[in-house]
């Protein structure tokens, strides 16, 4: 039998922050650290487009990563196109 979709009314309520998502930094989830090498880097800004935090900043010169927000998911590293972004332990 075919189930019809349900509206969002209809819908169990899930998980709920409290806080504006500024505050809510996603950093702590972190076990892995982006390290960019400027070196080379060519400023392409693909990180940034599929960074899920908008943690990838540009500086006006260099791209930087915001670690109050990186959350250390890897997807800049695999979609750097010349491979400029290395994922480390952040405790080693
Ligand atoms: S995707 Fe790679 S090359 Fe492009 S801006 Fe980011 S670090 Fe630089
Ligand atoms: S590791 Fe994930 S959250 Fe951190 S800068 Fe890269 S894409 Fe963004």
């Amino acid at each position: 039998m075919k189930k019809e979709p349900r509206g969002w009314r209809e819908l169990p309520i899930g998980a709920v922050t409290y806080k504006l998502s500024l505050e809510y930094k996603t950093g702590g989830w972190r076990t892995l650290k982006p390290i960019i090498d400027l070196s080379k880097c060519t400023r392409c800004m693909l990180c940034w487009l599929f960074c899920p935090e908008m943690a990838i900043v540009w500086s006006g010169r260099d791209v930087l990563v915001n670690y109050d927000y990186c959350k250390g998911c890897g997807i800049c590293a695999y979609e750097c196109p010349v491979k400029a972004i290395d994922m480390v332990p952040e405790y080693s």
